[in-house]
């Protein structure tokens, strides 16, 4: 990132607010309870879309690398990029300490696509397309880290009302789940723009779907109700 490179697609503020909660990254109780506990769900989504053991895999926007280190611990030989710094040392630390290997670096999808292009079988990249400015660009870079018939994950929030009780209202305001001000309306997303940014970016969409939260439970599940959060896997042309 010198004065000659191209604009990051990136928003700092964004990412300085993920720097700083980055310490309480791995607190199961704390601002990140629920990637937490919704880690189990989407781990086990995608390992059944394509057994992760043995396969490269690149997670974009890895963040303290919860999803990353799980891929890891199921035998994945696991990269995971982020623009945040300080996330990415608590994810250092933490694989130091759980002993599982994930070989972290700052660096955008873009660049990193530009430099190993086709290189991974399974990309992930989950809850970050809504904190970036140009979400197709994003997408076209994990595309383009696939190889050809990879796999590529994503993971958004849907825009709607629903979603704007249940994500920034309810989760922020109501509930505590999150932060105030972690979501902004305007980025999220809906599946049919989803679906649309991975086709122009040579993927072809193969499933959605939900999550949703009951709060009643405190239960997370995965089912076919995509109007609040919602998953994607896609694979590249081959
Ligand atoms: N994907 C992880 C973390 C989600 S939090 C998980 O689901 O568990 C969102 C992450 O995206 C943060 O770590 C933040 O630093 C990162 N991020 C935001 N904008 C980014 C960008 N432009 N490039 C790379 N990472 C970004």
């Amino acid at each position: 990132m010198n004065a000659a490179s191209a604009p990051v697609n990136a928003d700092p503020a964004e990412l300085a607010k993920f720097g700083a909660l980055a310490a309480r990254w791995w607190d199961a109780e704390g601002e990140f309870k629920p990637l937490h506990d919704i880690n189990p769900l989407r781990l086990k989504w995608i390992n059944h879309c394509v057994p992760l053991a043995g396969q490269r895999v690149i997670d974009v926007g890895c963040g303290g690398g919860i999803l990353a280190e799980s891929m890891a611990a199921l035998g994945a030989q696991v990269t995971g990029i982020d623009l945040s710094e300080k996330p990415l040392a608590v994810a250092k630390l933490h694989g130091i300490e759980s002993g599982v290997s994930v070989a972290y670096r700052l660096a955008s999808a873009e660049d990193t696509a530009a430099m190993e292009p086709g290189a991974y079988e399974v990309v992930t990249c989950m809850e970050m397309l809504e904190h970036v400015p140009d979400p197709a660009s994003t997408i076209r870079a994990c595309a383009a880290m696939a190889r050809p018939g990879g796999h590529v994950f994503f993971s958004t929030i849907n825009r709607n009302a629903k979603a704007f009780a249940f994500a920034i209202v309810g989760a922020e305001y109501v509930l505590n789940l999150l932060p105030r001000g972690t979501h902004e309306y305007a980025r999220f997303i809906t599946p049919s723009e989803l679906a649309g940014m991975a086709r122009d970016a040579g993927l072809e969409p193969v499933a959605f779907r939900g999550l949703s939260y009951n709060p009643l439970t405190r239960h997370h599940a995965l089912g076919d109700d995509v109007s609040v959060n919602y998953l994607l896997h896609c694979r590249k042309s081959a």
